[in-house]
């Protein structure tokens, strides 16, 4: 088993009760015990105990990193310098990266190690972690249940104790939907805090990479490595990454909700009275807690449709069989090569997204749709950042319901479009949001609570989340 926090790690490795390498190994055997859960697509065994060698020797010295020691699994959509990437696809089945992703280079300076890629839906496209090329990866919490998506692997590699922490990718909930499913803490960052360089794109305007782990404290603590400036991509912020560590000093603070969020009829309602109960509490505990109103709910799911699967639709145009990723044999010319190839290497709910995106920006329909759905993602960030002014953070579910079976049939594949409805909000505003523990349910299974603060405000996140926390 892991350790339960950063900080208990690193007091077994000064004390020199336990070493890197040990530390690898341990871990190698967790996912080998582990391995029915379809967890990781592969591990990285020689880089890992090489990185342990090496960081064993820093502990010694003394020049050892802020994550020194800390067992980490990425995401198979981050680049990892010769190592395979496939974004969950058959399209970049044995791509190897000739470089890598800022916040992999982050963590691997501050001296984590990194254990292996884990399993995703293709192309981070979904909620289940089933879409994957590599099959679906199941709950540790109970294998019969999906560890949610897109970044299941992630999650489930750090709810089943392999790994200490992981990187995700959240778009429209990949990070913080998987954390509530599988009891653990997950963050999506402001858009821009982190560095996009070397994440395998699907939808650019709303893409984030952010940090699982079992802890608020380890997930501060990871956030602030992997934030910051990076000359490669023009959208991550140059403002300086402020100290996100939550203080145990805890002033009063306002707290928001949304009336449609907590009387929504999709709401499991468990988890409505579980909400109902903690917002009696923060008021006895001194805090305010103001009830909004936020009529834009369900024109929020649209919104994020349109332009992922906009923006999805021009960044998988690289996928052509000519310059990277899978390419077919069976063509004529070249036409046919682009189409053969793609039919091949993409799964089906990658072709529909596809599909989908090119007609919402297709002449004709680009008014009517793309050009829409941009002015409505402004008047939701609109109203999310004027209910921000008022209030410190706003809190609800992460979820409508706990984790579901894995293998549903599903005849209309917008249902499970649905599943994004509280998480979609953040990203289309660009705000952070958390999503930590709570529940149990009563049918025993793990479920969220998300919190979301305004643009660059990380350390109120962290603070809040504090606040709310019925760990700490
Ligand atoms: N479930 C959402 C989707 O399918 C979110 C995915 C993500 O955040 N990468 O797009």
């Amino acid at each position: 088993m892991t350790y339960a926090s950063i900080e208990l790690l690193h007091r077994a490795l000064r004390s020199g009760e336990t070493t890197c390498a040990t530390l690898v190994e341990a871990a190698l055997e967790r996912a080998a015990e582990k391995a029915e859960l379809n967890i990781f697509i592969e591990l990285f065994p020689d880089s890992a105990r090489a990185q342990a060698f090496a960081v064993d020797a820093k502990l010694k010295n003394g020049s050892a990193g802020p994550l020194a020691g800390v067992i980490m699994a990425i995401k198979d959509n981050l680049c990892y310098q010769d190592h395979v990437v496939s974004a969950g696809s058959n399209m970049l089945r044995g791509f190897t990266s000739q470089f890598s992703a800022t916040v992999v280079k982050k963590l691997l300076a501050a001296d984590a190690i990194i254990l292996g890629r884990t399993g995703c839906d293709e192309f981070a496209m979904g909620s289940s972690s089933e879409t994957s090329a590599y099959g679906p990866v199941k709950n540790p919490v109970n294998p019969a249940l999906t560890p949610g998506g897109s970044s299941g692997g992630s999650a489930a590699a750090v709810a089943a104790g392999i790994c200490h922490a992981s990187l995700g990718s959240d778009t429209g909930g990949s990070i913080r939907q998987p954390a509530a499913f599988t009891g653990i803490y997950g963050v999506k960052p402001t858009y821009g805090r982190v560095s996009r360089h070397g994440v395998i794109a699907y939808a650019s305007s709303f893409d984030q990479v952010g940090p699982f782990a079992k802890t608020l404290e380890d997930l501060a603590q990871i956030t602030e490595v992997i934030s910051g400036d990076d000359a490669f991509d023009t959208t991550c912020s140059e403002r300086p990454v402020p100290s996100m560590a939550p203080t145990k000093a805890e002033k009063p603070m306002t707290f928001g909700y949304y009336n449609e969020v907590l009387e929504n009829p999709a709401l499991d309602p468990e988890i409505r009275q579980y909400f109902h109960t903690k917002i009696a509490v923060l008021k006895a505990q001194g805090h305010t807690v103001k009830a909004l109103d936020f009529p834009y709910l369900d024109v929020l799911v649209p919104i994020y449709y349109i332009l992922t699967t906009a923006e999805a639709s021009s960044n998988l145009a690289r996928y052509d069989g000519v310059h990277i990723g899978h390419r077919s044999e069976g063509f004529s010319d070249l036409e046919s090569l682009y189409k053969t190839s793609r039919s091949e290497g993409f799964g089906q709910e990658v072709q529909r997204r596809i599909l989908l995106g090119t007609f919402v920006l297709s002449a004709g329909y680009f008014d009517a749709f793309y050009g829409q759905a941009q002015k409505a993602r402004r008047v939701v960030r609109d109203a999310t950042l004027s209910a921000l002014e008022e209030v410190d953070a706003l809190i609800g579910p992460t979820t409508p319901h706990t984790a579901f079976p894995l293998g549903q049939e599903y005849t209309d594949p917008t249902v499970l479009y649905l599943e994004d409805i509280f998480t979609v909000q953040a990203p289309i505003a660009g705000i952070p949001a958390v999503s930590i523990p709570a529940g149990p349910h009563s049918n025993g299974l793990p479920f969220g609570m998300q919190i979301m603060v305004g643009p660059f405000d990380e350390p109120k996140l962290f603070q809040a989340a504090h606040i709310l926390d019925q760990r700490s």
